[in-house]
């Protein structure tokens, strides 16, 4: 059983993935090729945003994101520490300082309702300036935009959505990506849509930050291709990524409905189990991408339990996240101690993932949830 199987997903669609690599080798333009503008112009329209750019990965679509916004020294930027390294990582890289939000400890997305006394904590300490909000789809699901947009218009900050798991989520009627006023998107190989390396994408609908993004991209580049105008990265997505996304794509819609279908069998698997765990639920108006199917122990000791279980019965799992952002080494400097954000270390301790994806057999799953209640 694997994890992640993608390998059944290349069977469906492995005579089109060779052709549209084919074409690559055929034309010769692995940098920039056509293949980019065609991704680009998809996936704008499928998450319903202007604009959409390729770029070499998630984090680099983070990291282009808060450039755009010249985000750097003195600003603060809002986020959630239980969440992968990358989106702390980011904002300290380019000088700046997270300030962690706690998560609500259901939806496992940063809370709300925890915003507005963070920013006006921020405010009275005086050294930074509030800019960002960067809220992350934790797993597949969006975090609650209406309520953090209204947010960020009373404090005139931009929001920069994570959504390196989302890709295909729904919030409101709306698609993941196109929640925030930017959007970044992963496609490492494990993510709702992955590519065969390492590739990511921002939305947005602003002219001017998709003109400043396309530039950063590349170095800066201006209107003359020698003429660097600003400080940006090599950050460009491949032809060959993009060309084999585009094979994948047009299985997404299909995929997203059978994760929907795997999910809900779980649930009703669990609530029948008896297994002391609490499984994901999905509020009304949302809908989850299910990049992890994700529960929660008890306990951490009952946790480990589950973990033996599963292990001696040759199953997969995993622990996202085992330790929040604020607890680990590289953010020492910030000065966090462990009881700051008691949600996200409760769920650190507790949490683990089983095996989640499009093509995982009924048998299978009624095996996981058999061994997690120890039958
Ligand atoms: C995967 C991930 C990223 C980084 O994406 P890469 O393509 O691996 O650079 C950023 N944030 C979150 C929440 C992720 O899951």
């Amino acid at each position: 059983m694997q994890f992640i199987d993608l390998k059944a997903q290349q069977q469906l669609i492995r005579q089109k993935i060779e052709d549209n690599i084919k074409t690559v080798l055929d034309h010769g333009r692995y940098i920039m090729g056509p293949e980019i503008g065609e991704l680009e112009e998809k996936l704008a329209a499928y998450v319903g945003s202007k604009h959409a750019m390729g770029c070499a990965s998630g984090t680099d679509a983070l990291m282009l994101a808060l450039l755009a916004l010249e985000i750097g020294p003195g600003d603060a930027v809002f986020t959630s520490p239980f969440t992968f390294f990358a989106t702390g990582e980011v904002i300290a890289l380019l000088g700046a300082t997270p300030i962690f939000v706690d998560i609500d400890p259901v939806s496992f997305n940063l809370d709300p309702a925890l915003l507005a006394p963070a920013i006006k904590a921020v405010q009275e300490r005086g050294d930074l300036e509030p800019k960002v909000i960067m809220p992350v789809d934790l797993f597949g699901l969006p975090a609650d935009y209406d309520a953090i947009n209204r947010i960020a218009a009373e404090h005139n900050l931009a929001v920069v959505e994570d959504a390196a798991q989302a890709m295909g989520g729904e919030y409101q009627g709306r698609m993941a990506c196109a929640l925030g006023k930017l959007g970044c998107t992963s496609f490492f190989p494990a993510k709702p849509l992955g590519g065969y390396g390492d590739g990511g994408m921002v939305f947005c609908d602003d002219d001017d930050l998709d003109r400043i993004l396309r530039s950063l991209r590349v170095h800066g580049q201006g209107e003359d291709k020698y003429d660097n105008v600003r400080l940006g990265i090599n950050g460009r997505l491949d032809t060959m990524q993009a060309a084999i996304l585009l094979a994948k794509l047009e299985l997404l819609p299909g995929e997203m409905k059978a994760r929907q279908e795997v999910a809900q069998r779980y649930a009703e698997l669990i609530a029948a189990s008896g297994a002391a765990l609490t499984a994901p639920t999905v509020p009304s108006g949302y809908a989850s991408a299910w990049a992890q199917y994700s529960v929660l122990a008890e306990s951490q000791a009952a946790r480990g339990e589950f973990l033996e279980r599963l292990k001696a019965a040759g199953i997969p799992s995993a622990i996202y996240y085992p330790k929040p952002l604020h607890l680990q080494t590289a953010f020492a400097y910030l000065g966090h101690q462990a009881g700051d954000f008691p949600h996200s270390e409760s769920a650190g301790e507790r949490i683990f993932s089983l095996p989640m994806h499009p093509y995982l057999a009924t048998g299978d799953q009624e095996k996981i949830v058999a061994a997690l209640a120890g039958k």
